[in-house]
């Protein structure tokens, strides 16, 4: 075992990079950070040092990734937590796609980013990103393990019967039509720790996680593998999300296509940008849908509704497909923090033996916590997710090691 044991998380998107500096000998955060708005002339980076408490802000144009890892480079090492250090192992990378091909957090070499890069096509505006931080940071520690780990690698055990969308298999395969699933690491990472919270060997326990902030999926999780999960090709499928749509009849695109005259481009950002909780209502955030139902504003409540409605759908598809339950798990930032979604969720469910407990339901607080009565068949969780720390847990385990 060698003394380097820390990672640094990286999340890139168009326009930002977050990151998390991790020591893993304890888990314990040594530095947190963003830089938005990458490209335009009023960036911003702020990085807080956990160790000392201080946070910094610089603002003013940075222009591309390279700037970006630079600058934060930068900051990590005025507070001597610098790329150089010995004491870092590895660079952990989230890669929203990694298709069929990749099952498991990966080692990055040129292959490997080929491989990313034909991906493209299925995800068009995560992995352009998730790849230009990775070659930012590869060209930054050329020497240094750099890993990607996949949203959609926790998905790839989905059987075909569930993986498989009903169309010709020839055409599915051309176009790599299937349904890969998103928020993967988010669901492992929950599915394990709720496992942990109820005693359970996570080989021996079946979850629903409901991953419920902006972005939402549900996942069915037997014995810490997954057999199912609402997102499909991309993340449009599924619940009702902030501002995507979910599911709906695919003909309702043709209709808007041929009667409504709307171009494709339109319809893209209609179903991903236009709708969901923000087109039913033009509110996305649960916290203000929830004060306007509370002023007995109707077109927010009938959101609400269509929200739970469908997420109760799930629950007990969910259900149907796993036999025996021994969990639900609300996670993100809507199933950590609305009560009220939960409640309701539940609400009616008592036959499956899902039930919740108002006055645990309305506990707040950061730790995984059970909100269904002692007596209740199945648990009903709370489960904080931690995307960063599965990425980096799963980044240290492949390279802990080696270096
Ligand atoms: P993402 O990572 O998908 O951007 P998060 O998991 O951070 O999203 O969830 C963000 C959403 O969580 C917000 O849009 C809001 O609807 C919801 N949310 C955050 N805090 C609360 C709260 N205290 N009560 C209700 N909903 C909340």
């Amino acid at each position: 075992m060698t003394s380097a044991t820390r990672v640094l998380v990286l999340n890139s998107g168009s326009s930002s990079v977050k990151y998390q500096l991790l020591d893993m000998r304890d888990a314990s955060r040594l530095a947190v950070g963003l830089v938005e708005r990458i490209g335009e002339q009023t960036s911003r980076l702020k990085h807080t040092c956990l160790g000392t408490g201080e946070s910094r802000e610089q603002s003013g144009p940075i222009a591309d990734h390279d700037a970006a890892l630079k600058a934060v480079a930068g900051e990590l090492a005025r507070d001597g937590l610098g790329l150089d250090s010995p004491e870092l192992a590895a660079i952990g990378h989230r890669v929203v796609h990694g298709g069929m091909f990749f099952t498991e957090p990966t080692v990055i070499d040129q292959a490997v980013l080929t491989e990313i890069e034909r991906l493209i096509p299925v995800a068009p505006l995560h992995n352009p990103a998730n790849l230009t931080g990775i070659r930012t940071a590869m060209a930054l520690r050329p020497d240094l393990p750099q890993v990607a780990v996949f949203d959609t690698a926790f998905h790839t055990t989905m059987p075909e019967s569930a993986a498989r969308y009903a169309i010709d298999p020839r055409i599915a395969d051309r176009y790599r039509i299937r349904r890969y699933g998103f928020h993967g690491t988010s669901h492992a990472y929950v599915a394990r720790e709720t496992a942990r919270l109820l005693g359970k060997d996570p080989a021996d326990t079946n979850v629903i996680v409901l991953h419920l902030g902006n972005g939402a999926s549900a996942s069915a999780v037997r014995g810490g593998r997954c057999v199912e999960t609402s997102m499909g090709m991309t993340p449009l499928e599924g619940l009702v999300m902030g501002t995507r749509s979910g599911d709906l009849d695919p003909a309702v695109i043709f209709h808007l296509a041929r009667v409504g005259d709307m171009s494709m481009d339109e319809i893209d950002t209609l179903l991903n940008k236009r709708s969901g909780l923000f087109g039913l209502c033009g509110d996305n955030d649960m916290r203000e849908i929830r004060r306007r139902i509370d002023e007995g504003d109707e077109e927010a409540a009938l959101a609400f509704d269509i929200y739970i409605h469908r997420l109760k759908k799930y629950i007990g598809a969910y259900y149907a497909v796993l036999g025996r339950v021994d969990a639900v798990a609300f996670t993100a930032g809507v199933g950590e923090n609305a009560a009220p979604v939960r409640q309701a969720a539940v609400a009616g469910l008592d036959g499956l033996g899902l039930a919740v407990d108002g006055g645990l339901n309305a506990v707040r607080g950061g730790e995984a916590r059970l909100i269904s009565p002692a007596s209740a068949r199945v648990a009903v969780a709370v489960v904080p997710t931690d995307e960063e720390l599965e990425i980096a847990t799963q980044t240290y385990e492949l390279v802990g090691n080696r270096s």
